[in-house]
C-alpha cells in the first residue's frame, strides 16, 4: 500500500520545521509497512480531492500567508469537498488560520480563508504567544506537548471542537482554554516543533485514519 500525501503550497509555508510532521508521519507509516508518497500542490496547481489519503498544510509568515490566501480561493471548492468526504487533513498554524473564515495579521490586514472550518482569527498589538504548551485531549484521553509562535488569536465556532484543552500555555487565543481544532477527520493546531514528533500517539492516530480512507477509496 502507498499513501498519497498533499503537501500544500509546501514551498511557501514552511518556516517552523512543520514539515517534520511529514518526516514523522513517513517514519509511522514505514513502521507499519507502508509507502509514502509526498506532492507539493502549490500556486496555480489544481487541487484534485480524490486523489490524497492525507493533506498536510503547514505555517508561515504572513507574507506568505497573503500569497496563498488569493491563491487557494481557487482550490477551496476541491479541499471543501475532500474535507466533508472524511479526508484527513493536519493543519498547523497559518494553515490552520487559512481553513477558517479569515485571519487579521499583524499589520491589520484581513486576510480571507476559504471557510472550510468555522473559526475566525483576530490579530493583537505587539504581543505575540510564544513558549512551551501542553494540552489536554479528552477526545483521544492523552496528553500532547509542544511549542507554539503565533500572533493571531483564533476563536472556534458552534460545530469546531478543540485538538484539546490547554493546561500550560495560551493555545488559540489566551482566553478560552482551547488549543487546536477538530472537525471530521481534520486535525488543527498552533504546535510548532514539530507537532507529531513530540506526539507519537497523535501521528499514528493520523497515519491509521489516512489508511483507513485509502481503503475507503480502494473498496469503492
Ligand atoms: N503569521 C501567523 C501568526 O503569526 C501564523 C504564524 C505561524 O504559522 N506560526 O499568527
Amino acid at each position: 500500500m502507498q499513501l498519497r500525501i498533499c503537501h500544500l503550497y509546501g514551498n511557501l509555508l514552511n518556516t517552523y520545521g512543520d514539515n517534520g510532521n511529514l518526516l514523522m508521519l513517513q517514519y509511522c507509516a514505514r513502521e507499519k509497512g507502508i509507502d509514502f508518497e509526498t506532492e507539493i500542490i502549490s500556486l496555480d496547481q489544481p487541487f484534485d480531492p480524490s486523489k490524497y489519503d492525507l493533506v498536510f498544510f503547514g505555517g508561515g509568515q504572513d507574507y506568505e500567508q497573503f500569497i496563498v490566501s488569493k491563491d487557494i480561493q481557487d482550490k477551496a471548492a476541491g479541499i471543501k469537498e475532500y474535507i466533508e468526504n472524511d479526508g484527513v487533513v493536519l493543519a498547523i498554524c497559518g494553515g490552520y488560520q487559512l481553513l477558517g473564515h479569515y485571519y487579521m495579521d499583524a499589520s491589520g490586514n484581513k486576510i480571507p480563508g476559504i471557510s472550510a472550518l468555522d473559526h475566525y482569527t483576530l490579530s493583537q498589538d505587539n504581543n505575540r504567544f510564544i513558549g512551551d504548551i501542553t494540552i489536554r485531549s479528552e477526545e483521544f484521553n492523552e496528553t500532547y506537548e509542544g511549542f507554539e509562535n503565533h500572533n493571531g488569536r483564533t476563536f472556534l465556532g458552534e460545530n469546531m471542537r478543540p485538538l484539546g484543552k490547554v493546561e500550560k500555555g495560551m493555545g488559540n487565543n489566551g482566553e478560552d482554554k482551547t488549543e487546536g481544532a477538530r472537525y471530521k477527520n481534520v486535525f488543527c493546531s498552533y504546535f510548532h516543533g514539530p507537532l507529531l514528533v513530540r506526539n507519537i500517539h497523535l501521528a499514528n492516530r493520523i497515519v491509521d485514519m489516512a489508511i483507513a480512507q485509502h481503503k475507503k477509496k480502494i473498496a469503492k
